[in-house]
């Protein structure tokens, strides 16, 4: 029997472990969920609304319980609290346009016709979730799905095994019946085959470039509909008439909070120069500020990277970017916790340019490169210079320009004076290798649905 494991960024043991489920009783579980879906659906849209913010509510109130396990589980300190806010916001959000979202768009009524075009559930929606925000990331299919009247079908990551197992509880225990939410410890192959023999109706996927990857060939030729929001190396951009304070405080808490394991992460930051030298010096002074330890310390402010293995990528781009010529600002001294495996220092890079693979491929850790720019048209061109498409954060006092900027940016979102936000009135989405689809808004409960159009000729004549 394989065994789905969690290993600790704390302390590099076994956090928790369950075996992973045979084919046959996925078949299973997916054949009970297709089976409760019509009656679920069937239910008034307010109902499930209620389960599901009651779901959420219950989960609220594992909160002691939930922040010490994600600290063990991804190695978040505690004192940040669990994802309840974000997780929170977004349920509350999707539950109060979910009426709206899913009326059907009345083309006529009178009294020879009724045309309009009606909201279906897909039927058995598949969720695979990632471990970096595992409640939030997960929580933005699976409520709008649930609500929409779908069942739904959680695998989420080994090193965050206990999340989906948690979640379902706490819906369950919440009156959400068994077969409608369900987790299922899931290995790889399992996965594909499941997705293969087009058990799902819709699977959204959340993770990496290559995970993508698989799950569209695994589905390859089953017409199932994909969403895929996938990796990210969002740029920053610091115009000269830029709030200073305001645009260091922000990129930097957005290029290292969680350990800078956040899609839309701050990956890479360019300057305009008459501001170069400010915001670097500003930047390293506010990165030294941390505090990296044990995530169980309330003290903490940087916990470890969640496996070692994301962050021997980080060392292993650092290292790649000095050997061709990049400066390393930040002091390895400050942090004599670095232990050269899960605990990591933050980093800021300087003297990097796109021949690095530091400033291409996704680095997903608490290191950023900055480099000096001229022009918008120089920034545009490097911000663009990217297989990814996530976010773009720019800041100036200017709206206007932001938006001919941004009009010219290939991202799923522009930001303005802010960054690595998700916010659930809008769409979350990406371009190039981020990915396709869209979730949360409107579009998102749109894609968590199909059109069914109803063409009612009331009298023959
Ligand atoms: P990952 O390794 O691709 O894993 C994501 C999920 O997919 C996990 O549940 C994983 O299960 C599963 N998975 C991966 N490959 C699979 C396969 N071949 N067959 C079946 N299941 C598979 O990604 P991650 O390291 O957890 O997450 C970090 C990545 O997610 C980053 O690239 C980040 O940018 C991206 N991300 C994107 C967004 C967005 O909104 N665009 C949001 C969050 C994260 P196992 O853990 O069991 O392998």
């Amino acid at each position: 029997m394989t065994m789905i494991r969690c290993v600790s960024p704390v302390d590099g043991e076994v956090y928790a472990e369950r075996p992973a489920i045979p084919l046959e009783m996925a078949r299973q579980a997916v054949a009970h969920a297709r089976l409760a879906q019509k009656a679920w659906a069937r239910r008034p849209l307010d109902e499930r609304v209620k389960l599901v913010l009651a779901g959420v509510a219950r989960l609220n109130e594992m909160v002691d319980e939930v922040v010490p396990e994600l600290a063990w589980q991804m190695g978040r300190p505690v004192r940040y609290g669990g994802e309840f806010k974000g997780f929170n916001e977004r349920s509350n959000y999707v539950a109060s346009i979910a009426a709206d979202a899913l009326k059907p768009l009345v083309v006529e009524e009178s009294d020879r016709f009724e045309r309009r075009i009606a909201r279906e559930p897909h039927g058995v929606v598949f969720v695979i979730a990632p471990w970096n925000y595992p409640y939030m990331t997960a929580i933005n299919t699976v409520a709008p799905a649930l609500m929409a009247g779908n069942t739904v079908i959680l695998k989420h990551a080994s090193q965050t095994i206990l999340v989906g197992e948690r979640m379902v509880r706490a819906f369950i225990e919440a009156g959400v019946p068994a077969d409608v939410f369900q987790n299922l410890f899931l290995d790889h192959d399992t996965t594909a085959a499941l997705i293969a023999a087009k058990s799902f109706d819709f699977i959204n996927f959340t993770g990496s470039v290559e995970g993508g990857r698989s799950i569209e060939r695994a589905a390859a030729g089953t017409f199932t509909g994909l969403g895929l929001e996938l990796g990210g190396k969002d740029p920053g951009y610091v115009m000269e008439d830029a709030d200073l304070d305001a645009a260091v405080d922000t990129l930097m808490d957005g290029a290292t909070y969680n350990s800078g394991q956040c899609c839309c992460g701050i990956e890479r930051i360019y300057v305009h120069e008459s501001l170069y030298d400010a915001f670097v010096e500003k930047s390293v002074a506010w990165v030294s500020n941390y505090k990296l330890g044990n995530p169980l310390d309330p003290e903490t402010t940087l916990g470890p990277m969640a496996n070692k293995r994301f962050a021997a990528t980080v060392r292993n781009q650092v290292a790649d970017a000095i050997s061709k010529g990049a400066r390393a600002l930040i002091d390895p001294k400050l942090f004599p916790q670095d232990d050269g495996g899960a605990y990591l220092a933050p980093q800021v890079l300087v003297d990097v340019d796109h021949s690095m693979e530091f400033m291409r491929e996704e680095t997903f850790g608490p290191a950023v490169g900055i480099m000096k720019v001229k022009s918008d048209a120089e920034a545009i061109e490097l911000m663009n210079d990217s297989r990814y498409g996530l976010t773009a954060s720019l800041w100036t006092k200017d709206a206007e320009r932001a938006a001919r900027i941004g009009r010219d940016l290939e991202t799923g979102t522009v930001f303005m004076n802010r960054a690595d936000y998700l916010d659930p009135a809008l769409c979350w989405t990406g371009v190039k290798e981020t990915g396709r689809g869209g979730s949360l808004s409107v579009l998102g409960f749109h894609n968590l649905t199909r059109p069914k159009s109803y063409h009612l000729k009331k009298v023959t004549a």
